[in-house]
């Protein structure tokens, strides 16, 4: 299959009047001019976004959580509405929010999605809610999509430091680390008979999981795999740095460079409070530190230190977690903005070498965003993976559309979603702004939401 493209991001940079040949999904030649018979695309094409951090089920509990309490709203107390949601969720259900919310990704320009998935267990006994049946449930969501997902089956064991016995309400996360492996073996297994999906795996968070464990889980899959993305919740909330250092002595991230080998397949989702140590152990670690400014945001988490870390050389991706929002832009947006806010400066994530800021961001969290799913993704150069976003450009003229601004007026101008079509691993997904299943999936869902109480 060859594409022609009038202008195209390429690894090198900005190109125009090229021709894309794609073979089983892969980028095999780029050749200047028409080449006949390829199919004439118009807009501007760029790579495709990789999303570092989803719970896909809470996508259908967005927007039902922003009702003052009296008693005070915290990350804590979002996380008990959510957890009685979620008690209502079938493995069948799981599979349609999951699918609704990969097309939605898609729409938005995320051509990837890493997984991180603890909602094991469906809500009875039945060898249908199993484990490996909702390990499944996710990768045919992922599939029917069309998107590239990287499952992360997350190790859940304790609600606190010190061991703390689960709630009831975690129930459904629950897994001794031998069974846990077990499931991590045949995810492995699974994964090989689905299209564009690796596995890794997801160690919760320190409070969740104990040493021993951890140690034994991280074995466990770089056995299966040495680069398998490892990725955990490390700092999201001052109160866990408190549990953390009352239990342990040590800050979260402290704790985890001293007792684990940490490289640069590892994703530190929420790096949010972190000290200079702290920082500089990510860095000169090369591990990837996973942001998820709408979701830090909505839930009161704080503030990233962007600035520092970006300009000593730190890895980022970005991640829509919880879902409040489905959009790379706006992440990307946030990310910049709250160290503009806090900084009192403009332009802050940038470099003299990249001085646009929107294709900084861009390509940085592409960079961070493949260290730590699956390796040939993040840029259009021979040899990768045809993952493309293509932007509109009516849409785009309406802004500053010269090579160098597309990215900023994609990132901080455009008033509506400027993506129209999505290819992944060689396959047009989004059409004219359209997949194929989404009136059928989005009525699905609709019914979904109507029957179930927030
Ligand atoms: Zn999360």
């Amino acid at each position: 299959m060859k594409i022609f493209f009038e202008r195209i991001l390429l690894s090198t940079g900005w190109a125009h009047n090229k021709t894309v040949a794609i073979e089983n999904g892969v980028i095999t030649a780029i050749e200047s001019g028409f080449v006949e018979g390829a199919e004439k695309v118009d807009g501007t094409a760029i790579p495709g976004m990789i999303n570092c951090h989803s719970h896909a089920f809470q996508r259908a509990f967005a927007g039902f959580s922003e009702i003052k309490h009296e008693n005070g709203d915290s990350f804590w107390s979002w996380r008990d509405v959510m957890y009685k949601f979620l008690k209502q969720l079938s493995t069948d259900d799981i599979g349609i929010i999951a699918q609704h919310l990969y097309i939605e990704m898609l729409k938005a320009g995320y051509t990837r999605v890493a997984e991180f998935h603890y909602l094991h267990f469906g809500k009875d006994n039945t060898p249908q809610s199993s484990a490996v049946n909702m390990a499944k449930t996710i990768f045919e969501a992922g599939n029917a999509a069309g998107i590239g997902l990287t499952l992360l089956p997350v190790l859940y064991q304790f609600s606190g430091f010190g061991e703390k016995a689960p709630l009831a309400n975690q129930q459904r996360f629950i897994h001794s680390v031998d069974d846990f492996n077990a499931l991590v073996t045949e995810c492995f297994e699974y994964s090989q008979t689905y299209e564009n999906t690796n596995v890794g795996i997801a160690p919760h968070s320190l409070r969740a999981v104990n040493k021993s464990s951890l140690i034994c889980a991280v074995e466990h899959v770089r056995a299966l795999d040495p680069m398998a993305p490892i990725h955990i919740h490390i700092a999201e909330q001052q109160k866990e740095v408190d549990d953390c250092l009352t239990f342990y002595g040590k800050r979260p991230v402290e704790w985890l460079f001293d007792n684990i080998t940490v490289d640069e397949n590892w994703c530190l989702i929420h790096a949010t409070h972190i000290n200079e140590f702290e920082q500089h152990a990510i860095i000169e670690h090369g591990a990837v530190a996973g942001i998820c400014p709408t979701t830090e945001a909505n839930l009161g988490d704080g503030i990233f230190p962007a600035t520092e870390f970006v300009s000593r050389g730190g890895k980022f991706a970005i991640g829509s977690d919880s879902h409040i929002s489905v959009s790379p832009i706006e992440e990307l947006r946030w990310f910049e903005y709250t160290q503009r806010l806090i900084k009192q400066q403009r332009a802050v994530l940038a470099t003299s070498d990249q001085p646009s800021v929107g294709q900084f961001l861009w390509n940085e969290a592409l960079a961070g965003g493949q260290k730590v799913t699956t390796p040939n993704i993040g840029s259009i150069a021979v040899g990768m993976q045809a993952d493309i976003v293509v932007l509109n450009n009516n849409q785009l003229a309406e802004y500053a559309s010269s090579d160098e601004f597309v990215l900023d007026s994609l990132i901080f101008a455009a008033k509506a979603n400027m993506v129209k079509d999505v290819m992944v691993n060689g396959r047009w997904v989004i059409k004219d702004t359209h997949h194929q299943n989404e009136h059928q999936v989005t009525q699905k869902f609709v019914s979904l939401l109507a029957s179930l109480t927030h």
